[in-house]
């Protein structure tokens, strides 16, 4: 344990067995949460402080708290598996970590040691380990995040105090009913972000902000928003909360593109996952630009057979059809594209155990 001692209060009602196993039968996405959460606080002077384990409940807060005035908050995502043989791991909650530390020095927040950070998931992940699903494919996701408390209105400082706390949520297979490709919708009217702003870090507030563009997709037809360069608006960034890979699959060898981190795109951990994992498997991946215009170009003169969107809740999400107010065109066949499910694959065997992990990535719990 970190070099903070956490105070233990379980929760005197836990849910009963039986209700707690209906729950994991279905648990949806995000609707149900465990019976425990971490709490840890923070002052400027004092560091980080009262880290505890409590029941999951409401946080009593003061109005005047920052966060709710200036949107000083940040998150993380990450998921705990239980594998074959009933060990549950992480998977590379240290990237995690780091991650949520560059978020905070953009979003002039407090830096977490990563030790601690990683401690606050084994204890509520150890705690609360009946609620990791062993149906195949579901997992527990955890929900790290950080918010300003200081108590004031004053604009020109960031605050001097803050919360940091973990909830998770058991969650089913993002794709109920198999696999599908979705529909994209590509963005003229709104961006994600831009440069020197805050889309490389995961905060709240790019979530805020993409929103009604989000809603624009649906109202288009679309499952999910593309989100282009804010200069140009002609680069393919991101898609929905996603990175971005396309696949040139003709002839017989066979690469990756995805979007390079530019500073306005979101550095996913399963994006870099599977710049590693791609090459293992005979695909060179490279980290470059691509515009509307080439990926259009590319899907018509058959260059490009996959495009997916990857990121810890969906893992690999293909990409069918793509509109735009002016173009549309589709990507393969309707059906998800063999190399996109080859990686789903390799990666979700690895955080399952079901195949050997080369990298150290699974980090085991209990
Ligand atoms: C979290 C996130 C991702 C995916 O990151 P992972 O670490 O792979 O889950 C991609 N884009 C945005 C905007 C995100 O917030």
């Amino acid at each position: 344990m970190s070099m903070l001692d956490f105070e233990i209060s379980r929760s005197e009602r836990p849910t009963p067995a039986a209700e707690r196993e209906a729950v994991l039968a279905d648990p949806g996405w995000g609707q149900h949460f465990t019976d425990h959460m971490v709490t840890i606080r923070y002052a400027a002077g004092k560091g980080w402080y009262d880290a505890r384990l409590e029941p999951y409940g409401p946080i009593p807060m003061d109005p005047a708290s920052q966060v709710f005035h200036y949107s000083q908050e940040l998150f993380e995502g990450l998921k705990a598996y239980r594998q074959a043989d009933g060990t549950i791991v992480t998977f590379r909650p240290y990237a995690n970590a780091a991650r949520m530390n560059r978020s905070a020095r953009r979003m002039a927040m407090p830096e977490i040691p990563e030790q601690l950070f990683v401690d606050a998931l084994e204890l509520l992940v150890g705690t609360d380990r009946e609620w990791v699903p062993t149906t195949d494919g579901y997992s527990l996701y955890l929900r790290p995040f950080m918010f300003a408390t200081t108590r004031a209105l004053g604009v020109n400082q960031p605050a001097d105090e803050y919360m940091f706390v973990v909830i998770a949520s058991p969650s089913g297979n993002y794709y109920a009913r198999g696999i599908r490709p979705v529909s994209v919708w590509l963005s003229r009217d709104y961006t994600r972000a831009a440069p020197g702003g805050t889309g490389e870090a995961k905060t709240g507030g790019n979530y805020a902000a993409s929103f009604a563009g989000q809603a624009q997709a649906v109202r288009n037809g679309c499952d999910q928003v593309v989100w282009l360069d804010a200069v140009e608006h002609r680069w393919v960034e991101e898609v929905g909360s996603m990175n971005l890979f396309f696949v040139y699959g003709a002839g017989d060898r066979p690469r990756l593109l995805t979007p390079a981190l530019t500073g306005t795109l979101l550095p996913g951990i399963t994006r870099d996952s599977m710049l590693k994992l791609a090459p293992d498997l005979g695909l060179p991946v490279e980290e470059g630009k691509i515009s509307v215009d080439e990926w259009q170009a590319g899907c018509a003169s058959g260059e490009i057979t996959e495009v997916f969107g990857c990121g810890t809740a969906a893992v690999i999400s293909p990409v069918g059809q793509v509109k735009g107010p002016d173009r549309e065109w589709s990507i393969g066949d309707g059906e998800p594209g063999e190399i996109s499910m080859r990686l789903r694959e390799e990666l979700i065997g690895i955080q399952y155990g079901a195949r050997p992990d080369p990298y150290g990535w699974v980090h085991k719990i209990v």
